[in-house]
């Protein structure tokens, strides 16, 4: 248990609750095992410690009560030794747009203010058949459309590593519970970065999966053709374990795949991509990269620079597919089958006046964009033109594993930055993303890690694999993160 708990706590409560919850998964199992705690103790602590921290904005729902019943549920198994999951009485939280059946799902937009989920979706069937503990839900960008957790339809999220600074998005709730010890892990999604963004801003590990890796079935849509589940966590380890327990086909999900075996390097070789230390990106993000370059050579990694000379159009080509997508996935938000509805007098005043009354601006804008790249004559010119670069991208990553394992850069191209600095001027919020956009254009794993703070804030390098070799990013991620 940590040394620095014991210190800053007063009495033996406070202990507990804090040393309990800054760990991680296989340390708490380690402390079932020795009867230390059991599930019950872990799921209280994390309650308690979210009830104190409220004012981080990271959860929009508590399930109390239900969490204390499954932790007695766990502790019950674990003392007849019947057979446990792999995450058994671990406490988790999950984004407010994947479905938990008979809770409340917002997205965090005031239009599925009221929603109930009416079944689970097929990762919360995972977590629930490995025993995990389900503490709420997490707050999130509206329709996980946003890269700060200002476009909340509730609250904005703060960052619990980095004070006045936002905590990235869409996944700010995800992002900001973990590192702020409100959970052990997290599920997020990530259509353009919204996992990987966001974990780099508050220092946790942040996965997105091949696309198909992980079943999509009752996570609202934001983008389909780039929207994948993933988990956010403290360390390497806890993501893969996570990764492990939700990967795999489910038939509700025409797209997820079955589990593929692949063989992983002895030594790996990583592609710095030299697109990603150009334009757009801070000194300060150059600068904290070019040490973490110089310390894998010291440790006589093989690198080698490598070129994606079609990246610099990756944030261009997101932006017309996603927002294509955006607006027809949305489209169903019309008062009638969905949702919250504003009374009007005929039936197409009342789909403009819900949509109107519901929906906050950021999201109104990237449906009238979508709307527009695919009316009518502009099609042409901006969706297919846009489907042919994403090919063109698809490319660019084959030709650069056929030379490295696995490509590096930021996962951002600037520090966390202020509340406020870019509400108004949405063409650099969306620069947010440039970093992390191709790996979903191109539907690969890539998994954010944290390193050394700069000017004491989070930094986070990003690894992008193959298609389905996670595992890979698992086993070199490792060996990084003790670096
Ligand atoms: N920040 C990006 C956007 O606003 C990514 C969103 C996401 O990955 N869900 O589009």
């Amino acid at each position: 248990m940590s040394a620095k708990g014991r210190k800053t706590c007063k009495n033996q409560t406070s202990i507990l609750i804090m040393e309990i919850t800054s760990l991680r998964i296989k340390e708490i199992q380690e402390g079932f095992a020795k009867k230390e705690f059991c599930a019950k103790d872990v799921a209280e602590s994390f309650l308690k410690r979210i009830e104190k921290n409220k004012e981080i904005g990271a959860y929009l729902s508590v399930f109390s009560d239900k969490a204390i019943e499954d932790a007695k549920k766990v502790d019950g198994l674990m003392a007849e030794k019947k057979p446990l999951g792999i995450l058994s009485g671990i406490p988790c939280g999950i984004k407010d747009n994947i479905m938990v059946s008979g809770q409340k799902c917002t997205a965090g937009s005031k239009i599925l203010e009221n929603y109930i989920a009416p079944y689970n979706a097929g990762v919360i069937d995972k977590l629930e058949k490995e025993k995990s503990i389900i503490l709420g839900k997490l707050n999130l960008d509206e329709f996980a459309i946003g890269s700060s957790g200002e476009y909340s339809g509730f609250f904005p999220i703060k960052n619990p590593k980095a004070k006045g600074c936002v905590p990235g998005g869409s996944s700010a709730g995800p992002a900001a519970a973990v590192a702020g010890d409100l959970c052990v892990f997290s599920l997020g999604s990530d259509t353009g970065g919204s996992i990987r963004q966001p974990a780099a801003f508050c220092g946790v590990v942040g996965l997105k999966t091949t696309y198909g890796r992980v079943s999509r079935h009752g996570l609202i849509a934001m983008a389909s053709s780039l929207d994948q589940i993933g988990p956010l966590t403290k360390n390497v380890e806890d993501a893969e374990i996570v990764f492990d327990a939700i990967k795999g086909k489910d038939n509700m999900d025409a797209t997820s795949c079955p589990d593929v075996k692949i063989k992983t390097p002895k030594k790996f070789k990583i592609g710095i991509v030299k697109e990603a230390m150009g334009e757009g990106i801070d000194k300060e993000i150059k600068e904290g990269f070019n040490k973490v370059i110089e310390k894998l050579s010291k440790e006589n990694i093989e690198i080698e620079e490598i070129s994606l000379p079609y990246m610099e159009y990756g944030l261009a080509c997101y932006y017309i597919i996603m927002t294509a997508e955006v607006s027809s996935n949305l489209a169903r938000y019309d008062g009638v089958k969905y949702g919250e509805r504003s009374e009007a007098d005929s039936l197409i005043e009342t789909y403009f006046k819900t949509r109107k009354d519901f929906l906050g601006k950021e999201v109104k804008r990237r449906i009238m964009l979508g709307t527009y790249c695919l009316s009518a004559g502009y099609y042409d010119a901006y969706y297919l033109r846009a489907l042919k670069v994403r090919t063109v991208i698809v490319n660019d990553f084959k030709n650069a594993f056929k030379k490295v394992d696995l490509l590096m850069m930021p996962t951002t191209p600037t520090l966390p930055f202020k509340f406020g600095e870019r509400t108004s001027n949405p063409l650099s919020m969306y620069m947010a993303d440039l970093l992390t956009v191709p790996a979903n254009i191109a539907g690969l794993p890539a998994i954010s890690i944290p390193c050394d703070n700069i000017n004491s804030l989070p930094f986070g390098v990003q690894f992008i694999a193959p298609a389905f070799h996670e595992k890979n990013l698992f086993a070199f991620g490792k060996v990084f993160e003790k670096l």
